[in-house]
């Protein structure tokens, strides 16, 4: 079945013709499928399509079919689901996060994207998988014109909270100030003074503190309770919110619910695979991925409206943020992957650990090349390694990591390794502080959240701060 899958991607032009010659046919047979009924149409349709696409495609009959989008490679084979581009797990050989068995799909489609002319497509966002269309024909949606972009719901719905103050993270990346942020994974704990205890670690010295979502899909304390934690004594947190463990229900639900308690950035990700956590056994949702979050949190905020059109009496005040990680492949589709996050709403992101400068370079040409730094604020993720063990273990461990062989020579050659990836992390952000385009960092320091303080000493950045900030109640 793969190999045939293959070979649709390979012969991706001559499918698109096709794909053209259908649409140009499918609405003159919209009358005789109306006079048939199109429910007897699809009870005939429906398995054919079922047979010949799963045949070509592997098609999942998701009933919205966006192949002549993605390169004539079915999204639905992505273990994530992913709709927009591929996750940021990608191994270095290009296989998938989830199934190293398995080349990425989007590495596929980007390959079919090359062969059709209309490969701007790629670069399109496409809706979410509609639950209650599985296993129903999507011929017969396009012979009824059922699949057309459905209508933004007029501005002007709900109500926002009057002139609208910036929190503490949008005006710092505003002020055109270097911005820190960094993350804090939440306590195994029912208690928040264990929450809290680790946070005043970062108690004046950031923009903002990231509050992981289940990080590593292990579990912990909620991403929205702990941001509440934090916002109550006084810190601006970012909410992290991961597609891996709810649907799009209960993600706007508690995109309310952070608002209603003070949290003012959002940070949407798609989340790691289940697999490499401490709860395999679990069922990863996935009901859509981070792309279609943002455009549903814009949605909210700008529209006042869920994602099903429904009224919100107000709307969640946030900024809102994505990850990038312009260290996995595939390279070419990581811009585009970019420009979609901020088509769909993204005021900033925060990239991957970064221990390769001259990646990250070639990646930022581009992205200055097409303006994208101008219109969303990217802050690069930097961490101190602790030792020469834990790099190879997060190299063969955590997806979409990229360390260089040099970097893990150095730090294996010191005699006092976490001081050397101390060192290391204060150069990069140095570096990262000439490197044009970049907004900030964002130091990702797990269980070594103390030694923060004295990173952004050693970097300049607490001295920089103290002359410029003039922000009231920064963190
Ligand atoms: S690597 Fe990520 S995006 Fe690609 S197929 Fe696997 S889960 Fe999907």
């Amino acid at each position: 079945m793969r190999s045939i899958r293959l070979w649709s991607v390979r012969h991706a032009g001559a499918l698109e013709i096709l794909h053209s010659l259908f649409m140009r046919v499918a609405p003159r047979l919209r009358r005789g499928v109306a006079w048939l009924g199109p429910q007897r149409v699809e009870r005939l349709v429906a398995p054919a399509e079922r047979t010949l696409k799963g045949l070509f495609f592997d098609c999942h009959m998701c009933g919205r079919c966006t192949l002549s989008s993605t390169g004539m490679a079915c999204p639905m084979n992505c273990p994530k689901r992913h709709r927009n581009g591929p996750c940021g797990g990608v191994a270095a050989d290009g296989s998938c996060e989830i199934d190293p068995g398995m080349r990425c799909v989007w590495l596929e489609g980007l390959d079919g994207s090359r062969r059709m002319t209309g490969a701007d497509k790629f670069a399109s966002i496409q809706p979410p998988a509609d639950a209650s269309l599985r296993g129903s024909s999507a011929w017969v949606r396009t012979i009824m014109g059922k699949d057309a972009v459905p209508q933004d719901p007029p501005p002007g719905h709900g109500q926002g909270h009057g002139a609208r103050e910036r929190g503490l993270l949008e005006t710092a990346c505003r002020s055109g100030r270097f911005v820190v942020t960094a993350e804090l994974s939440p306590p195994d704990s029912a208690d928040p003074q264990d929450q809290l205890r680790r946070a005043t670690a970062f108690r004046g010295i950031l923009d903002a503190v990231n509050v992981t979502d289940s990080a590593g899909a292990n579990c912990h304390m909620s991403s929205l309770a702990a941001s509440a934690l934090l916002v109550a004594d006084g810190y601006e947190p970012v909410f992290q919110v991961a597609c891996r463990d709810r649907n799009r229900i209960a993600m706007q639900a508690d995109i309310l619910g952070a608002a209603a308690l003070g949290v003012r950035n959002l940070l949407a990700i798609t989340g790691d695979g289940v697999g490499n956590g401490d709860h395999p056994d679990a069922r990863p949702v996935f009901d859509i991925d981070s792309v279609s979050l943002l455009e549903i949190a814009r949605g909210m905020r700008d529209r006042g409206a869920f994602a099903s059109g429904r009224t919100l009496a107000v709307r969640p005040d946030l900024f809102l943020g994505a990850t990038i990680n312009p260290f996995a492949p595939p390279f070419e589709d990581r811009l585009i992957n970019f420009a979609k996050k901020i088509a769909a709403g993204a005021q900033f992101v925060q990239t991957q650990y970064c221990f390769d400068l001259a990646m990250l370079e070639a990646f930022m040409r581009q992205v200055r090349s097409r303006g994208l730094d101008r219109r969303c604020h990217i802050l690069v993720g930097v961490g101190p390694l602790p030792s020469a063990r834990t790099a190879r273990w997060m190299l063969a461990h955590v997806p979409g990591v990229h360390i260089p062989e040099q970097i893990l020579h150095r730090i294996e050659q010191s005699a006092d390794q976490k001081r050397e990836g101390v060192k290391i992390c204060v150069e990069l952000i140095r570096a990262l502080r000439r490197m044009e385009g970049i907004a900030g960092v964002h130091v990702m320091a797990h269980r070594n959240e103390n030694l923060v303080p004295g990173i952004l000493r050693d970097s300049g950045l607490t001295q920089e701060r103290n002359n410029t900030t003039s922000l009231p109640g920064v963190t």
